[in-house]
């Protein structure tokens, strides 16, 4: 926790910290080998009102700010599992936020209020085989034919693609680039639609990641999020919060590590003395706790501003990268003093190491983010 609480965010911290340690931590383990978190747990959160931070009152949700959301992250990555993480806020945050945005009360009644409630699990579905980063590009198709959309096409690496009950899709409607493309939200008992493969991942086992298909999928028309044609605009919006909660998870992560191998240094012997003992690590562990701070205040900034309203696609761009980014270097320092231990499979820093490896990936690449630091700060020369 590195933002200060005010009295109800203090409460909220209070009382998630407990049912992390209670319900959460003790069965990590048991959730990275099988390869999700179980229904279970969306249950619970959903019945303590976790999964509706930020949703709108009226389907059930709590209705604050993206500040109680830092609190939800950091709480959950407490956890040791960031699996556990993902696969939560893919739900509460990039799934359903859009759907509370763009919805209509038919379609918030349908999806938002049972996956507030955590009796439905939703998952966001943008990226296919073919087409990651520019989503501008997708293929998979959605034709009008009566009251319905027929859909036909693939999705990959789709966070909770396995469990999810509904799938917010982007699908193109309309002609080439970014202005033929809608948001649909797909029930996967529609006809037409299955499940492909549970991805084998290297880090996150905990989070189940998918491949989904279409295949002349029939989906009631009014299932339709915003304008058709205007889901672009809408997958742009929404990437923010997943930024910042890429941002967030990775600093939270960062903190994690940093306490693992403090505890470690001072524990461990090596020649007479704690590892933390000799100045070299003394000062390794000062630079990484630099650098989380750093991160922090990067991603702190971007809160404020996001939170505020203000446009902060840069800062939230800058906070994404240098975040996704540094947890890498954070992770192999932090697992060094580790020794051996490092790369045995029962010590919380394998696994965490393992885990910040898709920080650079996941809600657009660090080279997405400097496209858009470069594209907002004058770095992209005018075409002549
Ligand atoms: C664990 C995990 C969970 C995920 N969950 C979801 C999910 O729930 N829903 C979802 O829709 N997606 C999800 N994704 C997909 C993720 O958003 C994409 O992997 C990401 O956007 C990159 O797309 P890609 O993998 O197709 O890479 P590509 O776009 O093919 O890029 C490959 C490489 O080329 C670089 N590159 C591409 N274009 C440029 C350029 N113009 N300039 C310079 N470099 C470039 C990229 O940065 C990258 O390094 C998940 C991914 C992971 C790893």
């Amino acid at each position: 926790m590195y933002r200060v609480d005010d009295d109800e965010r203090a409460l909220f911290r209070a009382s998630l910290r407990e049912l992390v340690e209670a319900e959460v931590k003790p069965y990590v383990a048991e959730w990275e080998t099988a390869g999700a978190v179980p229904r279970s747990l969306f249950e619970k959160l959903g019945t303590l009102g976790y999964l509706g931070v930020r949703l709108s009152e009226r389907w059930g949700g709590s209705g604050l700010d993206f500040r109680h959301t830092v609190v939800l992250v950091e709480e959950l990555v407490r956890c040791g599992s960031v699996g556990v993480a993902v696969s939560i806020l893919a739900h509460a945050e990039f799934a359903t936020k859009v759907i509370d945005r763009a919805g209509t009360d038919e379609v918030k009644d349908t999806f938002l209020a049972p996956a507030i409630r955590g009796e439905r699990i939703g998952a966001l579905a943008v990226t296919e085989p073919d087409v990651g980063s520019d989503v501008a590009a997708l293929r998979t198709r959605a034709e009008r034919d009566g009251d319905d959309f027929v859909i036909h096409g693939a999705k990959t690496f789709i966070t909770n693609g396995s469990t999810a009950d509904f799938v917010t899709t982007a699908v193109r409607t309309g002609g080439d680039g970014h202005r033929g493309i809608s948001l649909i939200v797909v029930p996967t008992g529609a006809a037409g639609f299955s499940r492909g493969r549970k991805l084998a991942k290297l880090g996150i086992p905990s989070s189940d990641t998918a491949e989904l298909f279409f295949d002349h999928c029939r989906v009631p028309a009014r299932y339709l999020l915003g304008e058709e044609n205007d889901g672009f605009r809408l997958i742009m919006q929404g990437f923010e919060g997943e930024r910042l909660v890429l941002a967030l998870i990775s600093c939270a992560q960062m903190r994690l590590m940093w306490e693992q191998a403090r505890s470690y240094g001072h524990e461990r012997q090596a020649f007479g003395q704690p590892l933390l003992g000799f100045q070299v690590w003394q000062h390794r562990l000062a630079d990484v706790l630099t650098t989380i701070e750093a991160a922090e205040a990067l991603t702190s900034r971007a809160i404020d501003l996001y939170v505020d309203g203000a446009s902060a696609n840069a800062e939230i761009s800058m906070a994404k990268l240098f975040a996704g980014e540094r947890a890498h270097h954070v992770a192999h320092e932090c697992a060094q003093i580790f020794g051996g231990y490092s790369v045995m499979e029962e010590y919380l820093i394998g696994r965490l190491y393992r885990d910040s490896l898709g920080f650079t990936i996941g809600a657009g690449t660090s080279e997405m983010q400097r496209e858009i630091i470069a594209r907002t700060r004058g770095l992209v020369p005018e075409r002549r």
